[in-house]
């Protein structure tokens, strides 16, 4: 499994992020104690029962696979993705971008099936600056699985899009 893992800041020197800029806290529903409640919960073993070792790394360890080692990230077919972690129907091919990268881009997701918040990775402890260093990473709104980055990419200079890890996602085609 080494092979399809990625440590995050290889990560996100691999796609170049820039300093991104906060959209804003999300506006969820909280639980008494302020935290988000999740409309799908699992105990770790449910988890480790349901993932694959690389899926839970990426879903619920939020790890980056190594760039082409998912089935998806070159997917032309017509169709739309769900999240492994609970199977909301996250993405649609009409907004997936094609890019030869080796993860899975989208310009957005369905409405109001994510949520995000500040990637604050390794070596970012005591920077001053890290919340205007770090990527937004993007998670399931149901499940709180993490899903990928909302990053700048070069080749789609009028928006950060959405990188998304293949293994977090399954494909379900189009049957029309
Ligand atoms: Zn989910």
């Amino acid at each position: 499994m080494t092979d399809q893992r990625m440590k995050r800041r290889t990560f996100l020197a691999a796609s170049a992020a820039a300093p991104m800029v906060a959209l804003g806290p999300e506006k969820a529903a909280a639980k008494d104690d302020g935290t988000y409640a999740y409309p799908v919960s699992r105990t770790p073993d449910q988890w480790r029962a349901r993932l694959s070792p690389i899926e839970h790394y990426v879903l619920r360890e939020g790890g980056t696979e190594a760039p082409r080692t998912s089935t998806l990230w070159n997917n032309t077919a017509v169709g739309t993705y769900c999240c492994r972690g609970c199977d909301l129907t996250v993405y649609d091919s009409l907004q997936k971008i094609e890019l030869d990268k080796g993860w899975v881009f989208f310009r957005h997701s369905h409405k109001d099936t994510v949520m995000t918040d500040l990637d604050l990775g390794d070596g970012m402890a005591g920077d001053p600056f890290a919340e205007m260093r770090a990527a937004m990473e993007v998670h399931c709104r149901r499940c709180g699985s993490h899903l990928g980055h909302i990053v700048p990419v070069p080749d789609v200079p009028d928006r950060p899009i959405h990188c998304i890890n293949g293994f977090s996602l399954r494909f379900e085609p189009s049957s029309v």
